[in-house]
C-alpha cells in the first residue's frame, strides 16, 4: 500500500516525514521486493522518536512493517520469544505472559514498537536492568539487495545489530529471552529533597525506581517506586507514600497511570508508567533524554538545579532513571552504568531548542550521550568521540549496506560519512 507521504507524521507531530513514498507491505516477499528495487529506504516503527531519526530524505521510501504478518512465537522450554519487528510491547507482554513467562524491563509506555525502541537504545529503569536490547539474542534483517540475514549473539558485528539506528536493513523479527513471569508492586512517594539525596541508597532500592521533578523547586516532587515480589523489599524512608493515583506530569489524571497503591499484579501491568488499554493521542510535547556516568549522577542533578530557573517554564516533567552497563556498540548506555535525565517538554520547539542548548551545556562536564531518538543540538561530531566502538559499527555498515541504502541525513551525521 501506498500512502501520501506529506500526511505522515511522527507520534508528538513535530516531524513530517519528508520521503517521496510510504509503503506498508504486507509479506515478506513483498518487502523485499520494495527494499531491492529502492535507491534509499528507512523504516518507520510506531513513530514515537521526536527527530529525523526515521526520516529517509526526500529521494527516498519510508516503509512501516506493521502489517506484516504479526508474529509472536513462544518457545516456553527455550525461554525464548520470537517477534515481528513491527509488534509493539503491549501485544508482546500479553502474549509471553500468556505463557508464564516475562521481560526483564519495559518503558515508560508500551505503545511503542520492539524493533525501532532496541534500534534507538530505548530503556526502563533499574540500576540492575540493561536497555530493552539487552534480552535481545537475535535479529533477522532483510538487507540491501532483498536478502535475509540473521545475526546472533556470538556472531561478528551482533553488538552493532541490535540499537542500530535503523541503519543496516530492515529487522523484520528479534528473539528475545524472557525469564519466569514476576508480580511487581508499585507505590509513588512524594517530596524528596535533593539537598542529602543519598541517590545510590534511593535508585538501587527496588527493581524499577523513577524519580520526578518540574524543577520548579531543588528536588523530586514524585519517586514511582517498583519492587518485584519475589526479591527482598526495602524499606523505602526517605519520602511519604501518595495518598491519591499520580500522574508523572503535575495536574493530569492518575487514571491513566499504572496501578499503584503496593497492589501487587503482573509485571507488565506495572513496570510501565502507563496503561496499554489507555491510547495516548498525539501527544502535546517533546522529549530529551541524556545517560550519563552513573557516578556522576549527583554532580548532574546540582547542575540542572543550577539552572532549574531556565528549565522550568518549558518542563512539564523531568525524569531520573538508571541503567546497567549494555555491549551494544551505539547504545547510549555502552560500557558504563548509566544514569539517565529524562526531560518531557511542553511542544513549542521553538521555546524549547534554546532551554535545550544550555541544558547540555550545564550537562556537558558529565559526557551525556543523548538519546537516539529524542530531541538534542550536540553536534554529531562532539558525539562520535563518546562511542568508543563507532569505527566497528562504520565497518558493520560498510559490510551489511555497501551502497548506503539505510542511511539518511542523521545516521550519516551519526557516523561522520
Ligand atoms: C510517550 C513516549 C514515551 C517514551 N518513553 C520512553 C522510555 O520510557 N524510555 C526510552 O528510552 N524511550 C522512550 N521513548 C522514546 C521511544 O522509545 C523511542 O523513540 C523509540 O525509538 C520508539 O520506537 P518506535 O518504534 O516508535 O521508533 P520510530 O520512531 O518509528 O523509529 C526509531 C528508529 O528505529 C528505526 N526502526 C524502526 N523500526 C525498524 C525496523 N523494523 N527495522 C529497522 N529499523 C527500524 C527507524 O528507522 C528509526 O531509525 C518514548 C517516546 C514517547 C513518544
Amino acid at each position: 500500500m501506498t500512502d501520501p507521504v506529506q500526511t505522515v507524521t511522527n507520534w508528538a507531530r513535530n516531524i513530517t516525514y519528508t520521503a517521496k513514498e510510504f509503503h506498508r507491505p504486507h509479506s515478506l516477499d513483498a518487502l523485499r521486493a520494495l527494499v531491492a528495487g529502492s535507491a534509499r529506504v528507512r523504516v518507520l516503527g510506531s513513530g514515537h522518536s521526536f527527530n529525523r531519526i526515521a526520516d529517509p530524505g526526500p529521494a527516498g521510501v519510508l516503509v512501516s512493517i506493521a502489517e506484516l504478518p504479526s508474529a509472536i512465537e513462544v518457545d516456553t522450554a527455550a525461554r525464548t520469544v520470537r517477534v515481528a519487528g513491527g509488534v509493539r510491547y503491549a501485544e508482546l507482554a500479553r502474549a509471553v505472559h500468556a505463557h508464564g513467562l516475562a521481560l526483564p524491563n519495559m518503558a515508560s509506555l508500551p505503545h511503542i514498537s520492539v524493533a525501532g525502541s532496541v534500534a534507538t537504545g530505548t530503556h526502563g529503569s533499574g540500576v540492575a536492568n540493561g536497555s530493552l536490547a539487552a534480552p535481545v539474542r537475535e535479529v533477522e534483517l532483510v538487507l540491501a539487495d532483498g536478502s535475509t540475514r540473521t545475526l546472533a549473539r556470538g556472531d561478528a558485528g551482533f553488538e552493532g545489530a541490535v540499537t542500530s539506528l535503523g541503519a543496516l536493513g530492515v529487522v523484520t523479527a528479534l528473539t528475545l529471552e524472557l525469564e519466569p513471569a514476576y508480580r511487581v508492586e508499585q507505590t509513588v512517594y512524594v517530596e524528596l529533597p535533593l539537598e542529602g539525596l543519598d541517590f545510590t541508597a534511593v535508585s538501587g532500592a527496588a527493581y524499577s525506581v523513577s524519580l520526578f521533578t518540574d524543577w520548579r523547586e531543588p528536588g523530586f516532587r514524585q519517586v514511582w517506586v517498583k519492587r518485584r515480589t519475589d526479591r527482598p523489599a526495602v524499606d523505602f524512608h526517605w519520602a511519604a507514600p501518595a495518598t491519591e493515583a499520580m500522574h508523572p506530569v503535575p495536574g493530569m489524571p492518575g487514571r491513566n497511570c499504572t496501578e499503584q497503591f503496593g497492589v501487587p499484579g503482573p509485571w507488565h501491568e506495572r513496570l510501565p508508567h502507563f496503561r496499554a488499554e489507555f491510547t495516548p493521542s498525539s501527544g502535546d510535547e517533546l522529549q530529551s533524554e541524556y545517560l550519563l556516568p552513573r557516578s556522576t549522577a549527583l554532580d548532574a542533578l546540582h547542575a540542572v538545579d543550577g539552572i532549574r530557573r531556565t528549565v522550568a517554564p518549558v518542563l512539564q516533567t523531568c525524569e531520573v532513571r538508571t541503567i546497567a552497563a549494555d555491549p551494544q556498540w551505539l547504545s547510549p548506555a555502552h560500557g558504563r552504568d548509566s544514569v539517565a535525565l529524562h526531560f518531557t517538554w511542553t511542544d513549542d520547539t521553538a521555546a524549547v531548542l534554546p532551554v535545550v542548548r544550555e541544558l547540555e551545556a550545564a550537562l556537558e562536564p558529565f559526557d551525556p550521550r543523548p538519546h537516539w531518538g529524542k530531541v538534542y543540538t550536540a553536534p554529531a561530531e562532539l558525539l562520535r568521540g563518546r562511542y568508543p566502538r563507532l569505527d566497528d559499527f562504520r565497518s558493520l555498515v560498510r559490510t551489511l549496506d555497501p551502497g548506503g541504502k539505510f542511511a539518511n541525513p542523521f545516521v550519516q551525521d551519526v557516523l561522520g560519512v
